[in-house]
């Protein structure tokens, strides 16, 4: 799908570069422009997908699952969660994530100086000033990412500094190139490949600091004796990064000269980092309701989804006179068409990594020993197992939610 905008042509992830735009009528008619265009194939995606459901629920019931949930969980090696703990996992972010999002958004609306936010306000920066620009090229971001992660510990900077060394990073956007941003482990010299696409944003600098903790684990199992050992779950592999990305936190000075850039920075980081959970949850949870009702139609898919995004404060948006668009939000998340059940994985592992930082932020030295022991680890051992490694919970409680939750609302406040 691309648009037209201003006589250029955009792809859909070119022209949200519009949402950040300071004028508000810049934002509505990006947006509006984006959303006509995933309205036009809504009809055709909603004949794909009814079939895609009922394949997907004769597949389960051939081999002999009552539906296609649970069918998945057995084909994903969910050894160490139910669908139970995914529900409980739900109502706690409902409970404990929501409401600090909730009042991040009237904070939001009160900066912008706005009665309501739509749709398009969620993106714009709320100090008014232009994106941030943490680095010049994408040599500089490979020599400050080195200087960062040695910060935390020389043997991380020694890992990125061997890669360099190696050619082992291909960070720069240019033409031609595919898109994406990814490590990947080369199977025979045991090194991580780094690549990505920057465009010298704050954005890019998450992304090299999340592949560099993949990187890591790399590094780690490199001499585990079997392949299958160095492969991990999602829930674990992104454990790696998404905990790289926070305990690199304290050491982005590096990316900036001024103080207020890198508090500004941060707090962009740590919303994004609640923000995911909610919208996880909504995604997981339409995936439970789709699978369990496979004899639904077009109109009651809508519906459903509809309400659980409300559940989980719908954007924290308000979305009078965009209901069409509101509807069909959730035909924009690919996972649900290709890679069905694969997304509650994001969140586990979200989660694990806050609970990695707070950890870190009491106890560096043996935080990041417990992280690195864990990593290394492989898949050798059960889930569960690896996060106690870790010296976390897998745990999907309430009260354990609560206690991350305020562990980083708090964070989120020493920012403000
Ligand atoms: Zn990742």
């Amino acid at each position: 799908m691309s648009v037209i905008i201003n006589d250029h042509e955009y792809t859909l992830e070119q022209a949200s570069n519009f949402l950040k735009d300071t004028s508000r009528t810049v934002r509505e008619e990006a947006w509006k422009t984006i959303q006509q265009r995933r309205l036009v194939d809504k009809d055709t995606l909603n004949l794909l997908f009814d079939e895609l459901v009922v394949m997907r629920n004769q597949v389960a019931l051939n081999a002999g699952f009552e539906n296609y949930r649970d069918y998945m969980f057995q084909a994903l090696g969910r050894f160490d969660y139910t669908p139970k703990d995914c529900y409980d996992f739900h109502e706690a972010i409902e409970k404990e994530i929501v409401p600090i999002l909730k009042e991040q958004a009237e904070n939001r609306a009160h900066l912008l100086g706005l009665e309501v936010l739509k749709p398009w306000d969620q993106e714009v920066s709320t100090s008014g000033k232009p994106a941030l620009k943490p680095f010049k090229n994408g040599q500089e971001l490979i020599d400050k990412s080195i200087e960062c992660f040695d910060a935390i510990d020389p043997k991380l900077g020694q890992m990125l500094a061997v890669m360099k060394a190696n050619n082992l990073f291909d960070v720069e956007s240019r033409k031609g190139k595919a898109p994406g941003g990814y490590n990947y482990p080369l199977a025979e010299t045991g090194a991580p490949f780094i690549f990505m696409n920057s465009a010298n944003s704050l954005r890019d600098l998450t992304t090299m600091v999340h592949e560099g903790g993949h990187a890591v684990h790399t590094f780690l199992t490199a001499n585990l004796e079997l392949n299958d050992f160095k492969h991990c779950p999602s829930e674990v592999a992104e454990l790696a990064s998404m905990s790289m990305e926070l305990m690199s936190m304290d050491h982005w000075d590096v990316y900036f000269d001024k103080e207020e850039d890198l508090i500004r920075a941060k707090r962009e980081q740590l919303l994004d980092v609640l923000k995911t959970l909610p919208w996880v949850a909504v995604i997981d949870q339409f995936q439970h309701w789709i699978y369990t009702n496979p004899t639904h139609n077009a109109a009651d898919r809508e519906e459903a989804f509809q309400q659980i995004y409300k559940r989980f404060g719908a954007g924290f948006s308000n979305w009078e006179g965009q209901e069409a668009e509101f509807k069909n939000i959730w035909q924009k998340q690919l996972h649900l068409f290709e890679v069905p059940f694969y997304y509650i994985e994001y969140a586990i592992a979200q989660l694990g990594a806050i609970a990695i930082w707070k950890n870190f932020k009491e106890q560096p030295e043996k935080a990041l020993q417990q992280y690195l022991d864990a990593l290394a680890l492989g898949y050798t051992k059960p889930m569960n197992e690896i996060y106690e490694t870790a010296g976390i919970k897998f745990d999907f409680s309430p009260k354990y939610i609560n206690e991350l939750a305020t562990f980083v609302k708090n964070e989120l406040d020493k920012l403000a």
